[in-house]
C-alpha cells in the first residue's frame, strides 16, 4: 500500500501548528503525525510542503453553484463542474444548496446529488442543503416569492427518505416549520434560520426544537433592535446556534463580520460563500431559479436589486475574514474547516488534521493561495498545471 507523506510544511492541527513533522496518509485517512525524519519506503509518495501551510480542506455548507453550474440544474455534470472548481479554491467538501422552487425541481436536485458518485478529480459533496421554500416573503432576498410556502410533510418527507438532505434553511415562524424541525432532527438533519421574520423568542423556541444554525447571518432576516432583538439577536445571543457568514465585503460590512465573530466566537462562526453559478466566471447575466441575475464587478443582483448570492470563493472568504476580524490565520481557519464539520456532525472525521480523519488536506502559500488540494488522499488540484496529477497517487 502506497503511503502518502506530506513533509516540511507548517501543519495546522487542532492543538497547535507543528513544524518538522510529517503527515502520514494511508487508505485515504490520516494515520499519524510524526516528528523528525521518517523512515521512507520505496513505494511512499512524498509531497514536499517546504514553506507552505498544511491545513484541513475548506468545507462550504452553503453554495448554490459555480463555473456556470447550479445545484438546481440537477445533472451529474453540474456537480462535477462545481467539484472541480471548488477544489481549485481549497474546498474539499461542500453541500450543494437548492433555491426555492416547485416540489418537482427541488426533489430532482436532491435526487441528483443522492445518486451522483463522488468525483475523482474534485471536492466531495457531503449532502444537500435545502434553502427554502419554507421562507418568509418580506425577507425573501433573491428567493422567488411565488415559490414560498408553509412546510408540507408530504413534500419534506420525500426529501428525508433520500438520506442526503443534511441541512435545511427555513423560517421557523411559518406554519409547520417546528414540526419539520422535530422530525428532521430525529433523523440527523440540521436546521438553519434565514429569509425569516422570526422574533428573538421564535429563534430561541426553534433552537429548543433543535435548530442550530443561522444562515447568512444578518442577510435576509429581521434585524437587530435594542428592544426587539429579532432574528439576528436570537442567532447572536443563543450559544447553541452557529452563525453562517458571507465574508465577501459586500453582504456584510467588515465591522459586522468582526461583530459576529466577537459575539459568537470562532467556535460558533461558519464561513460560507453562498456562491451562484457566476462564481469563477466573468461578469454578465446568469440564471438563478428562473430569474435573470446581473453580475457586475463580481456582485450578483436580481432585477429588483436584491443581492442574489455571491461570486465569493472560500480561499478569499478566509482572507477577508482575517482582515475584517483582525484575527490571525490559525484562529480564522477553524471557521472554514472544523467548525462547519462539527456543525454538520462530522467532528473528528473532516475539517481536522488528526489521526483517523479523512485525508482532506490543502497546501497554502503565505498569501493563502491554494497550491494543492487533496481529497481522501488523492491529489485533485495542483496550482501548476504541469505538475497536476489526477486520481490515485
Ligand atoms: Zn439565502
Amino acid at each position: 500500500m502506497t503511503r502518502v507523506i506530506i513533509t516540511g510544511g507548517k501543519i495546522v492541527t487542532p492543538d497547535k501548528t507543528l513544524l518538522d513533522h510529517s503527515l502520514v496518509i494511508e487508505h485515504g485517512k490520516i494515520v499519524s503525525l510524526v516528528i523528525g525524519n521518517l523512515q521512507v519506503g520505496s513505494t511512499d509518495h512524498i509531497i514536499d510542503a517546504q514553506g507552505l501551510w498544511v491545513t484541513p480542506g475548506y468545507i462550504d455548507v452553503h453554495v448554490h453553484g459555480s463555473a456556470k453550474a447550479d445545484t438546481m440544474d440537477a445533472t451529474p455534470e453540474v456537480i462535477h463542474a462545481m467539484a472541480r472548481f471548488f477544489a481549485s479554491c481549497g474546498v474539499t467538501g461542500y453541500y450543494p444548496t437548492t433555491m426555492s422552487g416547485w416540489p418537482e425541481p427541488t426533489q430532482a436536485a436532491i435526487d441528483n446529488v443522492a445518486t451522483c458518485p463522488q468525483p475523482v478529480d474534485g471536492a466531495h459533496h457531503l449532502g444537500v442543503h435545502v434553502e427554502g421554500p419554507y421562507l418568509d416573503v418580506t425577507y425573501k432576498g433573491a428567493q422567488p416569492e411565488h415559490f414560498l410556502r408553509d412546510a408540507d410533510p408530504a413534500e419534506y418527507e420525500a426529501w428525508l427518505v433520500t438520506g442526503v438532505v443534511k441541512l435545511v434553511t427555513l423560517a421557523p415562524e411559518r406554519s409547520g416549520s417546528l414540526d419539520f424541525i422535530d422530525q428532521g432532527v430525529s433523523e440527523g438533519v440540521e436546521f438553519a434560520v434565514a429569509h425569516s421574520a422570526a422574533s428573538y423568542e421564535q429563534v430561541i423556541e426553534a433552537a429548543d426544537h433543535g435548530l442550530r444554525q443561522g444562515t447568512h447571518t444578518f442577510n435576509g432576516m429581521l434585524g437587530l433592535h435594542h428592544r426587539a432583538p429579532g432574528t439576528v439577536g436570537g442567532i447572536l445571543a443563543d450559544e447553541r446556534i452557529y452563525a453562517q457568514v458571507i465574508a465577501d465585503g459586500i453582504h456584510l460590512h467588515p465591522g459586522i463580520v468582526k461583530l459576529i465573530v466577537r459575539a459568537k466566537t470562532p467556535k460558533r462562526t461558519i464561513l460560507i460563500t453562498d456562491a451562484i453559478r457566476a462564481a469563477g466566471c466573468v461578469d454578465g447575466k446568469y440564471d438563478l431559479s428562473g430569474e435573470i441575475i446581473d453580475v457586475e464587478n463580481g456582485i450578483a443582483r436580481n432585477v429588483a436589486g436584491s443581492l442574489a448570492g455571491s461570486t465569493l470563493t472560500m480561499d478569499a472568504a478566509v482572507r477577508n475574514a482575517m482582515e475584517a476580524s483582525g484575527l490571525d490565520f490559525e484562529t480564522v481557519l477553524p471557521m472554514a474547516t472544523s467548525v462547519p464539520a462539527e456543525a454538520m456532525n462530522l467532528k473528528g472525521q473532516k475539517g481536522t488534521l488528526q489521526p483517523g480523519a479523512d485525508a482532506d488536506v490543502i497546501l497554502l502559500d503565505d498569501e493563502l493561495n491554494v497550491c494543492m488540494t487533496m481529497v481522501a488522499g488523492h491529489i485533485v488540484y495542483e496550482a501548476t498545471e504541469a505538475e497536476k496529477i489526477i486520481g490515485e497517487v
